[in-house]
């Protein structure tokens, strides 16, 4: 089981709460960007795009903080650029622990071994760590030499001082199931809590515009991969429904206050992938955005789109529906 019970009930009782009190739209995970700078250049990249003037700019652990406040989400995703860059890191997450909240810190390791040791071994937090597959295709895709050797040893030290660790792949074309299978057999023995899955999304200022699944392609990989995850083979850190999601097996629509993003540049409209303005507040966000125009059925931009900070959301709230529907969650869960 790759969600701990104890995240999972944290989840469903702040679920049942926002049912009590009627609220149709609400946020489970907030993705926060606390700077967009990083120390890998990778070709899919839809981050490290933006002008110098951004790139050298950090959100302070007290606009973190208030963030996640504002918002009030239970798991906080810090993304980036790379945020172990970020000067206060270790304050921003201790921060936010210290809220009570879920902690996902996405990293490309190339800094972990330094934070070892320094970061906090919570059960609140998790390393989630990007690896986009075996070796060569890691090392091409994040286009630097190395990079998965490094990842590898400090997903494995981080592992032997305590840590919850995820890793994190994100699928390109080129990505056939039978290397993602060799890929998620050689990282389960590395001791992992759990991988995360997506198919890679086709940002507009991505140098790469050319090697995406699309949404049909998605559906028929994940379909065949996810079959042959049996008996426990894999702990996939994904809700069960969002997994028949992506399976094409659930049709689901995009709920995309369900993961709002916050970076320095104030909080994106709709989602962490698109960048159609910002709010200044995240009652702003959620009251001005037009979010009847996006989703696969609404927007040219979203038609490909299956990622799980605009689906996940919608497959969890399903879950918790009906009593029938929960019933069957947990026993894809357990
Ligand atoms: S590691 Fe992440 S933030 Fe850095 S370039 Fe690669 S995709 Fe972008
Ligand atoms: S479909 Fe994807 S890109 Fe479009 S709003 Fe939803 S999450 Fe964002």
């Amino acid at each position: 089981m790759a969600v701990p019970l104890r995240q999972a009930l944290t989840i469903g009782y702040y679920l049942f709460r926002q049912k009590l009190k009627g609220r149709k739209k609400f946020p489970l995970v907030l993705m926060l960007e606390p700077l967009f700078r990083c120390n890998l250049e990778c070709v899919g990249c839809g981050k490290i795009q933006k002008p110098n003037e951004i790139l050298k700019q950090n959100l302070s652990p007290e606009d973190c903080l208030k963030a996640a406040n504002e918002c009030g989400a239970p798991v906080v995703s810090i993304a980036g650029g790379e945020p172990l860059m970020h000067p206060q890191i270790q304050e921003i997450v201790e921060g936010l622990i210290h809220q009570g909240r879920y902690v996902y810190l996405c990293t490309n390791a190339l800094l972990l071994d330094n934070f070892l040791g320094k970061l906090p071994t919570s059960p609140l937090l998790t390393l989630s760590v990007h690896l986009d597959g075996m070796e060569e295709d890691h090392d091409r895709i994040v286009a630097q030499e190395g990079t998965f050797k490094t990842a590898v040893a400090a997903i494995k030290k981080a592992k032997s001082m305590g840590y919850r660790v995820n890793s994190a792949t994100t699928f390109f074309d080129e990505m056939t199931v039978a290397k993602a299978e060799e890929f998620l057999d050689f990282v389960k023995p590395l001791g992992v809590d759990g991988v995360t899955l997506a198919s890679a999304f086709q940002y507009p200022d991505a140098p790469d515009q050319e090697h995406f699944f699309g949404r049909k392609r998605t559906f028929e990989f994940f379909n065949e991969l996810l079959e042959k995850n049996k008996k426990g083979r894999w702990d996939i850190n994904h809700s069960p429904f969002y997994m028949e999601f992506l399976q094409g097996k659930r049709d689901y629509n995009c709920t995309p206050w369900g993961n709002p993003n916050y970076s320095v540049l104030g909080w994106q409209k709709p989602c962490y992938l698109l960048d159609e303005g910002y709010a200044e507040s995240f009652a702003e966000l959620m009251e001005s955005t037009e979010w009847e125009n996006y989703g696969h059925l609404n927007n040219p931009k979203c038609a490909d789109c299956t990622a799980h900070c605009g689906y996940e959301a919608t497959a969890v709230q399903d879950a918790t529906a009906s009593l029938g529907n929960m019933l069957e969650s947990s026993k894809a869960m357990f």
